[in-house]
C-alpha cells in the first residue's frame, strides 16, 4: 500500500517535471545522510555530538582561536573529502544531463553534487573547495590546505601569514550575495522547485519555496519529517531520499516503479 503511494506520487512528480519548463532543485543536509554525512541538527549524531555547532562553527570563534577552530574543521574537512556521493544526488544530475533540471541550490558544503556529475551547482553556504587568507585574500585549493597549517594547528596564509578560514558560510556570517542572488533569480523564474533532504527552516533560504509559490510555480517536498511548506507541496514524499529519487527518475523515464 505505502509503496503504491510512492509509486503514484513519483509518477506525479515525474509528469510535473516533464510538464515544467523550468525546474530548480534546492537541497539540505538530508540528501548526504546516505553518504555518511550526519546532519547537524540530528540530536546525538557524530561529530557534533560533544559540541555545539553554534560555538566552534562561529565566526567569532574563528576569530578568536583559529587553532581551536581547526581542531574540529579539520578532520571534519578530511571526513567530508572522502564521502562520495549517493543515488539521490546521481539523480539530480541525471535530470540535468537530460534537460530536465536547471540548476541545483544547496546549503550542502560538501560538493557531492558536484562529485555526482551536476554542472551548475550554487552552493549558498559556500563549500570546502576553498579556503581564503583572511588579510591578502589568497585562495587555497581543499587539497593545498593541508600544507599551511603551523606548528599551533591553524591555517595560515603562505604569503602574507594571515588566519585561513574555509570558504564555508560560518554561523554570524552573511551568505554569499552573489549565490543567494543567483538562487533568488532561479527561484523566481522556476514553475517547479524540487525541495530535497531539507527541513525548510533555516532563512534566507528557507525562503526560495516561497519565492517560486508567489510567481504561481509548484513545489515539491522529498524530505524525512514535517516542513513548514508541507501543505503547499503539490507533490509530499518523506521517504527516503534515495529509494524516492530513484522512483522519480524511472517514472519520468518512463518505466515501471517496482
Ligand atoms: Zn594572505
Amino acid at each position: 500500500m505505502a509503496g503504491q503511494v510512492a509509486t503514484a506520487q513519483a509518477e506525479r512528480l515525474a509528469e510535473l517535471i516533464r510538464e515544467s519548463s523550468s525546474t530548480v532543485a534546492l537541497t539540505g543536509a538530508g540528501i548526504s545522510v546516505p553518504s555518511g554525512i550526519p546532519d547537524f541538527r540530528s540530536p546525538g549524531e557524530g561529530l557534533w555530538e560533544k559540541v555545539d555547532p553554534m560555538e566552534v562553527a562561529h565566526i567569532d570563534a574563528f576569530r578568536r582561536d583559529p587553532a581551536k577552530f581547526w581542531s574540529f574543521y579539520r578532520p571534519r574537512f578530511a571526513m567530508l573529502g572522502d564521502k562520495e556521493p549517493n543515488d539521490a544526488h546521481r539523480a539530480l544530475a541525471e535530470l540535468e544531463r537530460r534537460g530536465l533540471l536547471e540548476a541545483v541550490i544547496t546549503q550542502n558544503i560538501d560538493q557531492l553534487h558536484r562529485k555526482a556529475g551536476s554542472e551548475r551547482v550554487i552552493e549558498v553556504h559556500g563549500s570546502i573547495r576553498t579556503s581564503s587568507c583572511q588579510w591578502c585574500g589568497a585562495q587555497f585549493a581543499q587539497e593545498d590546505v593541508e600544507g599551511l597549517f603551523d606548528a599551533g594547528g591553524a591555517a595560515r596564509c603562505s604569503s602574507c601569514s594571515g588566519p585561513v578560514k574555509p570558504d564555508v558560510v560560518l554561523f554570524g556570517e552573511l551568505l554569499p550575495s552573489d549565490a543567494m542572488a543567483e538562487a533568488e533569480t532561479l527561484a523566481a523564474e522556476a514553475d517547479l522547485m524540487l525541495c530535497v533532504g531539507s527541513s525548510l527552516e533555516v532563512y534566507p533560504v528557507a525562503g526560495l519555496p516561497s519565492v517560486t509559490l508567489g510567481r504561481g510555480g509548484r513545489i515539491a517536498v522529498i524530505t524525512k519529517g514535517p516542513t513548514p511548506f508541507d501543505d503547499d507541496a503539490a507533490v509530499r514524499m518523506d521517504g527516503d531520499v534515495v529509494g524516492d529519487l530513484d522512483a522519480v527518475l524511472a517514472a519520468v523515464h518512463g518505466e515501471v516503479v517496482p
